[in-house]
């Protein structure tokens, strides 16, 4: 996977012109979402919305890497879609987990940490497989998620 350059994000970043979710943005921050495996916290998701169109917005952050996303500005979200974390029973540690963008229903294309391509099958914005589970971003808000 690609690292990106660890861009440092400044809030002028997040009120970015490559991405405008409504014609008046006022991105706030939210909440996180603490990701833990065993108690002990491995990372997180940062929840920004805007205070506008109430649109929200998610950055993923590994425990010791201040970004690891390649995109400036607020990552895109269309208005079928829902913030959501996918957890792999394959997996370890910080592999274990990602931020994704679920529809309601139909297939995500999710890769993995070795970089294969799987079909996942959606259900109501979560994920029905034997070896991967889900959850959404905005019911577990403030909270800590054990994975
Ligand atoms: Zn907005």
């Amino acid at each position: 996977m690609m690292q990106g350059l660890n861009i440092t994000k400044s809030s002028e970043n997040y009120m970015g012109e490559i991405y405008r979710c409504c014609d008046n943005p006022q991105i706030v921050y939210l909440a996180p979402v603490n990701i833990n495996i065993d108690e002990r916290t491995i990372g997180s998701v940062d929840v920004w919305r805007c205070a506008v169109c109430k649109k929200k917005f998610c950055e993923e952050k590994q425990l010791g890497i201040d970004s690891i996303t390649d995109t400036v500005g607020m990552p895109r979200i269309e208005d079928d879609e829902k913030w959501g974390v996918v957890v792999s029973k394959l997996q370890k540690g910080k592999d274990k987990w990602k931020l994704v963008k679920l529809k309601q229903n139909g297939i995500i294309k999710y890769e993995t940490a070795d970089e294969k391509i799987l079909d996942l099958k959606i259900e109501d914005y979560n994920i029905v497989d034997d070896y991967h589970t889900s959850f959404l971003v905005e019911d577990h808000l403030n909270r800590a998620v054990e994975i």
